[in-house]
């Protein structure tokens, strides 16, 4: 059988699957048992698989999809690009709705970001970030070139390349590369669901505070930048911070004049109920990181946007070397950036924002009910971003056995009763389109708790 035999079975296509493809962050050596849906179509907030079994998308694609799947406008505007031309380069050369698209971004993103440097994916826009910092010190009018470092924080998630790994502290995920990463300095997570000995709550969170003014202050005369996911800490398991934590960081970075790189490539369109995080204590990032939700879901695209005063510190004859030599092939994407324009054409037609900040109440009413289970240590939400913390025993916050994969379990127990989720350990993310309608995302909440409720009792 061919791979262009229109006629091929769902069975010949799981074999090849098995056979050929390999998995991003999957286990593939239980991956290959676990007969995962094989997606064909969509229809709105619903994926539905090569059986014709229908799944709710409570994860929405990997936290990109904004307006649901096969929305008219988008598929239009990526269909009418599709007639004008499929991609052309950004190097050199510009193209008509890259234009279009970067004057969009800078009218919604913080008033001081005011160039757009397009790349095509969340580690690549924060590669861009890191480069640029680095570069900008040595070459701003009083060039320092003892910038060589970065701070960011502990726990922090800036994707998968080697310069994303080396600013994030996953153990799980980086430690395997530890020697192929460049130094950088950590200030503490400032979360308090566990607290070492001799704090509680609140002075745990304080010691947070005034550690990253500490290693700020120690650290300035070579920080080239502080990299920070704001208020939400996504791939660490939905980590919330506390109200002026990134104020408190933006305060110190302007202090020292430490460029602050904003990473709102999961937090930005809409998810935690504004925009972009940065606005909820109207700080003004020196750069910014965007992709996932940027093109509403649909397509390969991410940007970082950047001061004029960075950029000016790029602009010397070009024969002096201070351009930035850095770019990929499908840069800006013409079919991304149409969909793009779509999307956010979309959120203010459809008033999304208020839709977000009315779900999420709904989000933490029906999740209420889990408030006082013995097994749920801490539902944690942002806006939209959701992380429900399963543990072995409340009381202790002692976790369940790595081995036993409750979170993957919980998945798979959502899956057969129509939901698609994905757990970070045993965090059962949820993290619905910000349109998805309100009967959905009850549904949504309903069908996650009666899948840990299953899961949770075969344990005992
Ligand atoms: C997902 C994510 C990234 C990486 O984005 P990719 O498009 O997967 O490379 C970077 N930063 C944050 C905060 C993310 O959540």
């Amino acid at each position: 059988m061919s791979a262009f035999n229109p006629a091929v079975s769902a069975e010949q296509l799981r074999g090849w699957d098995n056979a050929h493809v390999w998995h991003p962050f999957t286990a593939m050596s239980a991956y290959v048992d676990e007969h995962a849906p094989i997606i064909a179509d969509a229809d709105g907030f619903d994926l539905i698989d090569v059986d014709g079994r229908k799944y709710l998308d409570g994860i929405s694609s990997l936290w990109c999809n904004v307006h649901g799947h096969r929305v008219p406008e988008i598929d239009g505007a990526v269909r009418a690009q599709l007639n004008r031309v499929g991609h052309s380069t950004m190097l050199g050369l510009s193209s008509e709705v890259s234009i279009r698209l970067a004057k969009a971004l800078v009218d919604i993103t913080p008033g001081n970001l005011t160039k757009v440097f397009y790349s095509d994916s969340g580690a690549t826009a924060v590669e861009v970030a890191l480069k640029l910092a680095y570069q900008y010190h040595q070459q701003k009018p009083a060039a320092d070139s003892a910038r060589d470092t970065f701070i960011s924080v502990g726990n922090a998630y800036h994707g998968d390349t080697l310069g994303s790994v080396s600013v994030g502290s996953m153990d799980v995920f980086h430690r395997t590369y530890r020697n192929l990463l460049f130094p950088t300095v950590s200030v503490p997570s400032p979360v308090a669901t566990r607290v070492p000995d001799g704090y509680d709550r609140d002075s745990w969170l304080q010691f947070c505070f005034d550690r990253a003014t500490e290693l700020i202050t120690e650290n300035h005369r070579r920080a080239a930048g502080f990299v920070i996911e704001p208020l939400v800490q996504g791939a660490a398991g939905i980590l919330v911070h506390p109200n002026g934590y990134l104020k408190h960081i933006r305060q110190l970075c302007s202090q020292f004049q430490i460029p602050l790189i904003a990473d709102e490539v999961a937090v930005g369109f809409g998810r935690t109920g504004t925009m972009f995080a940065c606005e909820q204590e109207a700080v003004l990032p020196d750069l910014m990181c965007v992709a996932k939700g940027i093109t509403g879901g649909y397509l390969p695209l991410a940007a970082t946007l950047a001061t004029d005063e960075i950029y000016e510190a790029f602009l010397g004859a070009p024969d002096a070397g201070c351009t930035f030599f850095h770019g990929h092939t499908y840069t800006g994407n013409p079919l991304g950036c149409a969909a793009a324009l779509a999307s956010l054409q979309r959120f203010q037609q459809h008033n999304l924002l208020d839709h977000v900040n009315a779900v999420a109440g709904l989000i933490t009413e029906r999740l209420g009910q889990l408030a006082n289970h013995r097994h749920v240590g801490e539902i944690r939400q942002k806006g939209i971003m959701v992380g429900i913390e399963l543990v072995h025993d409340k009381q202790t916050m002692d976790p369940f056995a790595a081995t036993l994969r409750v979170g993957h379990q919980v998945t798979v127990a959502a899956r057969r009763r129509g939901l698609i989720i994905r757990p970070l350990g045993d965090v059962v993310v949820l993290m619905p389109a910000p349109a998805m309608p309100f009967l959905l995302i009850q549904k949504m909440c309903d069908t996650t708790i009666e899948a840990i409720e299953e899961v949770v009792c075969q344990l005992e």
